[in-house]
């Protein structure tokens, strides 16, 4: 019965089953076969054949407590029994929402005022948006509109937070991005193009960049500036040197806000409850998914700083209710899967591990193949760890898109049975573990991808 069934789970992954981000006219020739993953339990995945892998990049950097944590399940369990849904519109919430709702303004920087429940990074991100622009609408300046993101950002796959991403495979052929969003320079010190710069010197020309495209566009039409405290998807790129603090004062400067998206970041990637605190940032806006959770259950959260928050009401006072609601904004299960979720980051100490074991891979991975000739960098920050591939380290020149070594070296690296992620948009293969990952997990990816990266190199 298993074999039949295994076979048909087969025929009809290929015959029914639109796979997200996937190069569909492979995996429909049989070139991209699915590994269906059946359980996971700590920091390993298994298949339905029962083959294990050590996962490292904790699902798409999500599962931060690790796998099979009945504490949440249970949560979850009991509050389908108890309320499998209602609504929080209007003269209604429930018990989970509120209390999730208090937990997450507890541990939020204390500027901050209340937060909006959503399902997904991509729609906490789309909230923040509207809101930008209510907020400018309700202070009278209906103009102030225009959003600038960086090139090699992330915030999305929607139609305006798919324009935020910075990322051309995200554009290509959708018509994106999407006025009024604007992209600005990177802040990837590796990839500069002039090699005489230090790492201040590229930080002030990060600033400068966007100074002028400010005085281009006119301050008076610019709302708010999106950015992840440290680049995700686009690289797994901490900040060069100097660079938040040449940021900052720019957005003080023009009244621009700053929306702080911290989906990967946010509940202790970095080894701090938010990136924001990691990079000293003051937010007007976060953006939070991922970690919430612990994707046990999707939920995401629009936080709203006080400033803002005072402006909203006075928008409602004025124009009555606002207009902005998902059936699903604060669902229950999700509610309480994420109360669980924060309960247990507590109580396992969780995010000092985060410190602790990160900065222990990224000397480990640094110490094995910082020197290796197609290893060009070895970057990261808590536990989010990256290796940029290059053809020609001296030169620093990469291998052509064709040609390009990371996705070989993952796919060496899971025959391995350990998982590492081919980045999007670059020759980059990063890590991005569970927060319970041990020392010996450690050493595991890094001997392996020592292996991986000789095999694929
Ligand atoms: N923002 C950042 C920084 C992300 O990394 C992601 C997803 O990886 C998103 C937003 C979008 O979140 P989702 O995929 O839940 O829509």
């Amino acid at each position: 019965d298993d074999l039949r069934r295994n076979d048909q789970l087969d025929e009809w992954d290929r015959g029914s089953f639109f796979h997200p981000s996937t190069h569909l006219a492979q995996h429909a020739r049989g070139e991209s076969p699915t590994r269906i993953v059946k359980t996971a339990s700590g920091v390993h995945i298994e298949d339905r054949d029962g083959q294990r892998w050590l996962d490292g990049f904790a699902g798409l950097y999500c599962v931060n407590v690790g796998y099979g944590r009945t504490e949440i399940a249970d949560a979850i369990a009991a509050q389908a029994k108890e309320l499998a849904y209602y609504h929080a519109y209007v003269g209604h919430g429930t018990e989970a929402a509120i209390t999730l709702a208090q937990m997450v303004m507890d541990r939020a920087p204390a500027h901050m005022s209340k937060v909006y429940f959503g399902l997904s990074g991509s729609d906490a991100n789309e909230t923040n948006l509207k809101l930008v622009w209510y907020y400018n609408n309700i202070l009278g300046r209906p103009e102030k509109k225009k959003i600038i993101s960086r090139w090699r950002g992330y915030h999305g796959s929607g139609l305006m937070t798919g324009s935020l991403t910075g990322l051309e495979m995200f554009h290509k052929k959708f018509d994106l991005p999407m006025t009024p969003v604007l992209h600005t320079t990177a802040p990837y010190y590796y990839r500069r193009e002039n090699d005489a710069q230090t790492e201040e010197q590229f930080s002030a020309q990060c600033a400068a960049d966007l100074e002028d495209l400010i005085a281009r566009e006119g301050a008076d039409t610019i709302a708010a500036f999106w950015a992840e405290p440290m680049l995700g998807t686009g690289g797994i790129v901490p900040p060069p040197k100097g660079y938040w603090e040449a940021i900052k004062p720019i957005l003080e400067r023009h009244e621009i806000l700053l929306v702080a998206d911290e989906v990967v970041t946010g509940f202790g990637r970095l080894g701090t409850m938010f990136g924001s605190e990691h990079y000293g940032l003051e937010p007007d806006f976060i953006t939070i998914a991922k970690g919430l959770t612990s994707a046990y259950a999707p939920l995401s959260g629009s936080i709203v700083s006080k400033k803002v928050w005072e402006v909203l009401e006075k928008g409602t006072d004025e124009n009555g209710p606002i207009g902005h609601g998902w059936t699903y904004s604060a669902h229950p299960i999700g509610a309480a899967a994420g109360v669980a979720n924060l309960k247990l980051l507590d109580e396992l100490g969780l995010i000092a591990n985060a410190a602790e074991i990160g900065a222990y891979l990224n000397a480990e991975m640094a110490r094995a193949l910082a020197d290796h000739p197609h290893v060009g960098e070895v970057r990261g920050e808590g536990m989010l760890c990256a290796l940029e591939f290059v053809e020609d380290k001296d030169r620093r020149r990469f291998f052509d898109p064709a040609r390009k070594i990371g996705p070989k070296v993952a796919g060496e690296l899971a025959n391995l049975h350990v998982i590492g992620r081919a980045m999007p948009g670059g020759d980059i293969l990063g890590f991005a573990p569970p927060f319970s990952l041990g020392r010996e997990h450690v050493d595991e990816i890094v001997g392996s991808t020592v292996k991986a990266v000789r095999a694929a190199g």
